[in-house]
């Protein structure tokens, strides 16, 4: 028979844990494998840290996300937020989903054309356009969200130089009753100047005016505040309708939806408060379907939703890499994933969870990366069975941002893989070499040779 492992025994205050609604502990059952593939042999393949994405709960997700919005409105299309995951295999699963792409920056763009996503399905966001990109994107006939007045002037200035009619829609911000308010990005509603961006932009006469966009915040819990933002968007295209006698092609409401991870301080778990699809998605379709734009041209409704399609779907293996008592007593654990791959445990408190049987005992635990600087700490609290060098553990929700907030930071970044339906697995993105990193850097030939 095989030698159980040894535990120290230990003493300590009794607590009753963190309860949940139901009064009950959370966190209880290992994680010891993901779509079917088990956690050890996806280490002993790729390594640890590692991330893993899974192919059936995206997909599942964006189903899901789709039928909320399709069931209750006749025109609906989504378009993949590249920020929030731009791997091109996470991507191309949007992209075979039906999605379009929704970018914030000219290397974003890129990306999408080479995913081979049609000029003419791609959103165009963000304050950072440069001239070449909004020629480009003018070029080949993308829609171009104008956030600022600069910009406009800039597409204004190249339509005396193109042939090409620019399709654009612009960006509004307003007050939909959260705050703060996001009032850095696009025309403000309540002080006119959204209107006043549409007036300068009707009377070019060289540009066609297709839409309207919003992106009110991220992680937003209040589905209502949905619907104050698509009423204010009708009621410019009612005005717009009336003005100059011009129907908008598409309404975007952009993204910001909550994902079901907890965040920092919150009471209760992010997987009880997040609202449903079908909440935004009724918020959403009642403004619009009971707002007075005419019926005959109903606009396309466009949705960015980034974070609340794909975090679920992302996973982070990782490995116990040592145990420590702290002077004050507490347990800290410390492991090989980092705030440098983990950029979001800044504002969610991650689930962690073991990949292998552990004992019902469990601590109040600190877990730390690995990192050699004061702030890597994954998780500040968190009730956990005590670990063994070497155990696994599976962080999980970490699907949105950080396979794109990442940091090159003292370590190299590792592998990502994808498990597709059928169990089996996929690397879409190799783990860095010191070559990746150094490749692009130069020593000046003074400070090439040195004596010590
Ligand atoms: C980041 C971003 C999104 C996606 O936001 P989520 O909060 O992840 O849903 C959508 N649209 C725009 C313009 C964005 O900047």
């Amino acid at each position: 028979m095989e030698k159980k492992h040894f535990e120290r025994p230990i003493i300590k205050k009794l607590q009753t844990g963190m309860p949940n609604k139901f009064g009950m502990k959370t966190e209880y059952e290992p994680i010891s494998e993901i779509d079917g593939v088990s956690v050890k042999d996806l280490v002993a393949n790729y390594g640890s840290p590692l991330y893993v994405m899974s192919e059936n709960t995206i997909r599942e997700t964006y189903r899901e996300a789709h039928r909320a919005f399709s069931t209750r409105y006749p025109k609906v299309q989504f378009a993949w937020s590249y920020k929030t995951n731009y791997m091109n295999a996470i991507c191309n699963i949007f992209h075979t989903e039906g999605s379009w792409a929704e970018v914030v920056s000219g290397f974003e763009y890129d990306k999408a054309i080479n995913n081979g996503v049609p000029p003419s399905k791609i959103l165009f966001n963000g304050p950072d356009k440069s001239e070449k990109d909004l020629e480009k994107a003018i070029k080949h006939g993308s829609y171009i969200h104008i956030d600022h007045f600069d910009e406009l002037y800039t597409i204004i200035n190249l339509t005396n130089k193109m042939k090409e009619r620019p399709k654009v829609a612009i960006r509004v911000n307003m007050d939909c009753g959260i705050y703060p308010l996001w009032s850095r990005f696009g025309f403000n509603y309540e002080n006119g100047e959204a209107w006043e961006a549409i007036n300068r932009i009707m009377l070019t006469k060289k540009i066609d005016f297709v839409g309207l966009h919003c992106h009110i915040g991220t992680y937003i819990l209040a589905p209502w505040a949905y619907g104050i933002a698509a009423a204010k968007l009708a009621d410019l295209a009612v005005a717009i309708e009336k003005k100059f006698n011009h129907y908008i092609k598409y309404i975007d409401m952009g993204g910001g939806f909550a994902s079901k991870n907890t965040l920092k301080g919150a009471f209760l778990p992010g997987s009880d408060t997040c609202p449903t699809f079908d909440q935004y998605a009724d918020a959403i379709t009642t403004a619009l379907i009971n707002s007075p734009i005419n019926h005959e041209h109903l606009p396309v409704l466009l949705l960015e939703s980034g974070r609340s399609l794909i975090d679920d779907a992302g996973y982070l293996v990782g490995t116990v890499l040592a145990n420590k008592r702290l002077p004050e007593g507490k347990l800290a654990t410390i492991i090989d994933i980092g705030v440098n791959l983990l950029f979001t445990s800044f504002w969610y408190d991650h689930k962690v969870t073991p990949a292998q049987q552990f004992s019902h005992h469990t601590e109040d635990t600190i877990i730390y990366g690995p990192l050699c600087m004061n702030i890597d700490i994954i998780r500040e609290n968190v009730q956990l069975p005590p670990m063994k060098k070497g155990d696994n553990i599976v962080i999980s929700r970490i699907g949105a941002y950080n396979m794109t907030q990442w940091m090159q930071f003292i370590t190299l970044r590792p592998n990502i893989v994808l498990v597709d339906s059928k169990s089996k697995a996929h690397v879409i993105r190799g783990n860095e070499t010191p070559d990746n990193i150094m490749k692009n850097e130069l020593v000046p030939e003074h400070l090439k040779k040195f004596e010590l």
